[in-house]
């Protein structure tokens, strides 16, 4: 395998897709050289294979507003790689999603699944559907309109979604329900990210924040130093920062920063349970303002318009809410400030200017495929109680997650570890890619 050549010829198929060559290209220039020790991957012509999705849905959804409008959007999903099992990942609801930002997100999916090493293939949908300003019942037709052409084509062995950007608790609620209407299924893991009593994992709405702090946690004993009193800036304030600053203050860090689409709030003395629970507020709120922290807490955060959580000091910088978020630029201002880790917990949180940046300052920086896999672990621990007709304790869950993380970083370094440093971005997609490639060989040409 060339990269070059194959990008070349990626590029002229797909024009203009920019997040889905991105994504490939970083995956590819990390797997070079192995899959290049392995004939039999060029033989079946496994990454030819790989890059291209099984298949795509493109569907209209129409609804009806409060005002009595009728309005259309387009639906998607990309069930893109099978090899490991069912088709698995999150649903987005944003005013950017287009066919590449969803083959980005499916194609980080299916290395994401495998690092689990659970059995999930990849998957990703969702619609450019913008939920801002939304009223409840808005957001329920939206969601029975959406399922209404989806429903047909999941199912718990088939291809279960579960929420991302913009598709929380809430909406996973509707989803299912217009799902059971229309398949006359019920308790079953077609949709993860159930709440619990129907269906769902206790966990599962922490898991991703949880599962990203217990990978930090690794990669600051990796140099010997604790959580304690570590400074922590995350981006965003939704359903993963949430779960993050949940954990960071369990394990005794500290929160100085959280941000949004309209500013940073930098909380010097570290983020507090109630500021943690208001996050949950604001989020319902659908106002999509991170300011409101501020106004809540005047004393403790101080709000800044138009700046990211980059421009706080930290010692651990933790991208959490979109892809690309965090530019060259960004990167060199934390450098200058004396940030020690960056962990992505954003799905390519980071421009590759800001990767190359942290990598050139030696500084550790762990991508998203892995720190941010124990949501979507945990999803597989909820089909897997569905299946069974169980629900586990919380600490049973959570037990499982930790190992998972656990072994998910160990996997990382296995395969990344060069001298004294550790390249966690070769380490998790050499992993990651060496589990689906040998599926799809033993599964023959298909
Ligand atoms: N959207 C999440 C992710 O990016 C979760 C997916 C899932 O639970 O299926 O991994």
């Amino acid at each position: 395998m060339k990269v070059k050549e194959i990008m070349k010829a990626l590029e002229a198929k797909h024009p203009g897709e920019k997040e889905y060559l991105q994504a490939v290209e970083e995956v590819l220039v990390s797997i070079e050289k192995v899959y290049n020790e392995h004939p039999e991957f060029e033989k079946a012509k496994i990454v030819e294979r790989l890059v291209e999705p099984d298949r795509i849905f493109t569907f209209r959804v129409t609804w009806v507003n409060d005002k009595g409008e009728v309005c259309t959007n387009l639906g998607y999903r990309v069930q893109f790689n099978a090899a490991l099992g069912a088709y698995k990942g999150g649903l987005r609801f944003h005013p950017a999603v287009n066919v590449s930002m969803l083959k980005f997100l499916g194609f980080e999916q299916i290395f994401k699944n495998s690092l689990t090493n659970l059995p999930l293939g990849g998957g990703k949908g969702g619609a450019d559907f913008d939920p801002t300003g939304k009223s409840d019942a808005e957001i329920m037709r939206f969601c029975q309109a959406f399922m209404y052409e989806l429903w047909r084509n999941i199912g718990p062995d088939q291809d279960s979604p579960a929420g991302d950007v913009g598709v929380g608790g809430r909406e996973i609620g509707y989803l299912y329900g217009a799902y059971k209407k229309l398949a006359r299924e019920h308790s079953t893991g077609a949709l993860t990210g159930k709440s619990y009593g129907w269906g769902g994992s206790l966990i599962r709405p922490e898991a991703t924040g949880f599962g990203a702090m217990y990978y930090v946690e690794r990669m600051v004993k990796e140099k010997k130093e604790t959580m304690k009193g570590k400074k922590i800036a995350l981006s965003g304030f939704g359903n993963v920062a949430w779960g993050a600053a949940t954990k960071a203050v369990e394990m005794g860090a500290k929160v100085v920063a959280i941000s949004g689409p309209d500013g940073v709030c930098e909380i010097k003395d570290g983020i507090t349970k109630e500021m943690i629970d208001y996050m949950l507020e604001m989020r319902a709120s659908n106002r999509n303002k991170v300011e409101d922290m501020a106004t809540k807490f005047p004393k403790a955060a101080k709000f800044t318009a138009g700046k990211k959580a980059w421009s706080v000091k930290c010692d651990i910088a933790m991208p959490c809410a979109f892809q690309n978020e965090l530019s060259e630029e960004d990167a060199n201002m934390l450098i200058k400030n004396g940030v020690k880790f960056v962990a992505e917990v954003s799905n390519m949180g980071c421009q590759p200017g800001a990767i190359a940046a942290f990598q050139k300052a030696k500084l550790p920086f762990a991508p998203g495929k892995a720190v941010n896999a124990g949501g979507v672990a945990t999803s597989g621990l909820e089909i897997c109680q569905n299946a069974g007709h169980i629900n586990w304790t919380a600490e049973e869950v959570d037990v499982k997650l930790h190992k998972i993380m656990n072994d998910i970083y160990d996997m990382c370094v296995e395969y990344g570890k060069k001298g004294n440093t550790i390249d966690y971005v070769k380490g998790a997609n050499i992993a990651g890619f060496m589990r689906v490639a040998k599926a799809m060989l033993a599964q023959g040409i298909i």
